[in-house]
C-alpha cells in the first residue's frame, strides 16, 4: 500500500488524478467522508488550474489517434471496458455505497450492470450509425459525424458511475477524447473507472480523471480553450456559471439539470399503482432528479389515494444502505440535510402540514415526509428539496392538472396515472417536460432521448442525441462527375 492508496470495502482506490495515463497526485488533497458512519473514506488530490490544464493537453495529444481509430476498434475497446466493470460489480457497488450512501443491493443489480450496458449500447450505436449519403442537382451530399476534441465531462454525487458513464462512453465512441471530473462528495468510482479503461486497452490521454473542486478544477476545465464540449449533470447555479465560463470560448454545452417533477393522479387510476410510484419517489433517500416530488391527485380520490400512500410510506425501512432490507439511506452530507430540514422548516411555518415525517433523524438521515395544505407559488412547491420530501395537492379537472403541472420554472419529467387512454393522450400533449412516463416510472432505455426543458437542461442525451452533441457533423458536396469537372 502507497500512501495514495485508499482501502474502501476491502477495495484499493488510487486517490490521485488520472493524466496521459499516469498517476499525478496534487499538492493538496480534500477528504473524502462517508455519508453512512461520517468515517474518513480517503484523502483525494485537490485539483487545480494546473492539473487542468495538464489533463487537457493529454486530451488533445491523445486525440488524433483516437479520433483516427477505426470504429470497429473503439467499439472492441469499450466492451472490454464494459466486461471489465461487470468483472468489478461487487467492488464497485461496495465502494459507491460507502461513498455515496445509496442502497448496496441497487448498486449490486441494477447501477452497476446498467454502467456496463452504457460502455455496451454506445459502443453497438457506434457500429449502427450511418453517414448519410444523397444526391441533389446532380451533386453528391456526404453527411459524416467527426469526433469534435477533448470533452470535459463533470458530473454529481447522487449517481456518480452511473451519470459519469452516460457522458464517458458516448463521447469515447464518437473518437473524442475525455477529462471526467466527478463530484467531490463522491470521487472513488472514477478512479476505479480509470483503471479498468486502462487494463481494458484504452490509450493513454484518451480517458483522464481530475479530483476536486467544482470551484477550483472544475472551474479551470471549463474555462479552457482548447475543450470542443462541456456536458454538465448538476445543479442550476454551477449551469449558469458553467455556461457563463463556456461562452468566452463557444463551447457548446450539454446540461442536464434539476427538476420538480409532477405525479398526477387521476380519480379514473389505478389506485394501487398509483400509491407505488408515489412511494417510489423517496428512492435514493429522494436525491434523485427524475423524482416526481409534487404528487396531484383528483380531490374525488385523494383521500383513499392518502390513505394508502401513508400505510405504504410507513412500512420503509431506513437505515444502513448495505443492509438488504433497507429501503432508504442517509443523505449525502450535512450541508444537504441543513437545506432540506431549511425547505421543511419554512413550509411548515408558512401553514403546510405534515401528514407523515417532516423531521430529522440521527446522523444524515430524513424521514420520510408528505406535506400538504401548500400553495402552487410556495417555495416547497416551485424549488427542488433533493430529500425525501414529496407535496400533495389536489385538482378538480384535467385543467387544473395540466396547469399545476406545468407552473414552475422546470421540466424534466412528469408521470400520470390513469385508466384512460385517450386522457392520457391529451395530457401527455399538454405537459412540458423531456420524459413523459404513462402508468410506470424510472423506465428507460438509452436510445431514448433524455433532457429537461426550461431550468431543467439544454440538450438531449441518448441514441442518436448523443452523437449529435459529441460529434462535428460534416457535409461534403462534390461535383457532378467527381473530380474530372476540376
Ligand atoms: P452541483 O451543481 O453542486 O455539482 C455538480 C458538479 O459540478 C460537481 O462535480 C461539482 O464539483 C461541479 N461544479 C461545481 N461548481 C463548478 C464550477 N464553478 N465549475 C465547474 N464545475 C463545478 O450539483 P450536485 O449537488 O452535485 O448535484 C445535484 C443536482 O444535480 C440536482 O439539482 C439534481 O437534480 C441534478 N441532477 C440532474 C440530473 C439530470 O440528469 N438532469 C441527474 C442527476 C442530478
Amino acid at each position: 500500500m502507497t500512501e495514495h492508496i485508499t482501502t474502501v470495502a476491502g477495495v484499493a482506490v488510487d486517490t490521485r488524478h488520472w493524466i496521459g495515463g499516469e498517476r499525478v497526485a496534487s499538492v493538496e488533497t480534500f477528504t473524502d467522508v462517508s455519508p453512512i458512519d461520517g468515517s474518513t473514506l480517503g484523502e483525494i488530490s485537490r485539483g487545480t488550474a494546473t492539473e487542468a490544464a495538464a489533463a487537457v493537453a493529454a486530451a488533445r495529444a491523445a486525440f488524433p489517434a483516437w479520433a483516427a481509430t477505426s470504429r470497429a476498434e473503439r467499439a472492441r475497446i469499450l466492451h472490454a471496458i464494459a466486461d471489465g466493470v461487470e468483472k468489478r460489480i461487487e467492488d464497485l457497488a461496495n465502494v459507491e455505497t460507502l461513498d455515496n450512501g445509496a442502497l448496496l443491493r441497487s448498486h449490486r443489480r441494477g447501477v452497476m450492470p446498467r454502467v456496463a450496458h452504457n460502455f455496451r449500447f454506445f459502443a453497438d450505436w457506434l457500429l449502427k450509425l450511418e453517414h448519410e449519403d444523397f444526391a441533389s442537382r446532380g451533386h453528391t451530399n456526404h453527411v459524416s459525424w467527426d469526433p469534435a476534441g477533448p470533452c470535459v465531462l463533470i458530473t454529481p454525487w447522487n449517481a456518480p458511475l452511473m451519470l459519469a458513464t452516460w457522458k464517458v462512453a458516448p463521447a469515447l465512441a464518437a473518437g473524442n477524447t475525455v477529462i471526467l471530473k466527478p463530484a467531490e462528495w463522491s470521487p472513488l468510482t472514477a478512479s476505479l473507472l480509470a483503471d479498468i479503461a486502462a487494463e481494458a486497452g484504452l490509450p493513454a490521454g484518451v480517458l483522464n480523471v481530475v479530483q476536486g473542486y467544482g470551484t477550483e478544477v472544475g472551474n479551470a476545465l471549463v474555462s479552457h480553450p482548447d475543450v470542443r464540449r462541456i456536458s454538465f449533470t448538476g445543479s442550476v447555479p454551477t449551469a449558469q456559471h458553467i455556461a457563463r465560463a463556456a461562452a468566452a470560448n463557444l463551447t457548446p454545452l450539454s446540461l442536464e439539470l434539476g427538476g420538480k417533477s409532477p405525479l398526477l393522479v387521476f380519480a379514473d387510476a389505478d389506485l394501487d399503482l398509483a400509491v407505488d410510484l408515489a412511494v417510489e419517489q423517496y428512492d435514493n433517500a429522494g436525491q434523485v432528479c427524475l423524482a416526481a416530488t409534487r404528487i396531484l391527485v383528483e380531490e374525488a380520490v385523494s383521500d383513499e389515494f392518502t390513505r394508502r400512500f401513508v400505510e405504504k410510506a410507513s412500512r420503509l425501512r431506513q437505515g444502513d444502505p448495505r443492509d438488504e432490507g433497507t429501503d432508504l439511506g442517509p443523505n449525502i452530507h450535512p450541508r444537504q440535510l441543513e437545506k432540506i430540514d431549511g425547505f421543511v422548516r419554512r413550509a411548515l411555518d408558512d401553514g403546510a402540514r405534515a401528514v407523515i415525517g417532516g423531521k430529522r433523524k440521527d446522523a444524515l438521515y430524513y424521514e420520510p415526509t408528505l406535506l400538504t395544505d401548500v400553495a402552487q407559488d410556495s417555495e416547497i412547491v416551485q424549488e427542488e428539496v433533493f430529500g425525501p420530501v414529496l407535496t400533495l395537492q389536489t385538482f378538480g379537472d384535467e385543467e387544473e392538472a395540466v396547469r399545476f403541472a406545468n407552473d414552475t420554472r422546470f421540466g424534466l419529467a412528469a408521470t400520470l396515472v390513469t385508466g384512460d387512454h385517450e386522457r392520457a393522450k391529451r395530457v401527455t400533449a399538454r405537459l412540458v417536460a423531456g420524459t413523459v412516463w404513462v402508468n410506470c416510472f424510472f423506465v428507460r432505455d438509452l436510445q431514448a432521448p433524455f433532457g429537461g426543458s426550461r431550468h431543467s437542461g439544454v440538450g438531449r442525451e441518448g441514441g442518436t442525441w448523443s452523437f449529435d452533441f459529441y460529434c462535428d457533423v460534416k457535409n461534403t458536396v462534390t461535383a457532378p462527375n467527381g473530380w474530372q469537372d476540376h
